[in-house]
């Protein structure tokens, strides 16, 4: 995968892992930029915090996506990103465009999900 591709990426996944938080927290950015001059140092220093409890208020789906989303910026920083969990293949690259949290290629997320009746 290319340098650019793969930036082009990371920004994606972050952005993503942006929007399910807010989702979450149920703020407008409007509302985030009003506040932040007041309370912007105690939310910088209790993001950590934050951010683990959000986790118990993520549906199943939010959540998952969010652990994909973590495991695939994981995967950037180990240069492993893009290579498929279950053959090992490298992932397509607009699969990964269009979810850059895949996790597996094209063939066996297919085989993985049974049809539905
Ligand atoms: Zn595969």
């Amino acid at each position: 995968m290319r340098k650019r591709e793969l930036e082009l990426l990371r920004k994606k996944l972050i952005e993503k892992k942006e929007d399910i938080k807010k989702i979450v927290q149920g703020n407008s950015k409007e509302e985030e930029d009003f506040f932040s001059t007041e309370v912007g140092d105690i939310a910088d220093a209790a993001s950590d915090s934050v951010e683990r409890e959000l986790l118990f208020e993520l549906n199943d789906n939010e959540r998952r996506i969010l652990g994909n989303i973590e495991d695939a910026l994981q995967k950037i920083e180990n240069e492993t990103y893009g290579i498929c969990e279950k053959c090992g293949k490298e992932i397509e690259i607009e699969r990964l465009k269009a979810m850059p949290f895949a996790m597996v290629c094209m063939k066996c997320k297919s085989q993985m999900e049974p049809h539905r009746k």
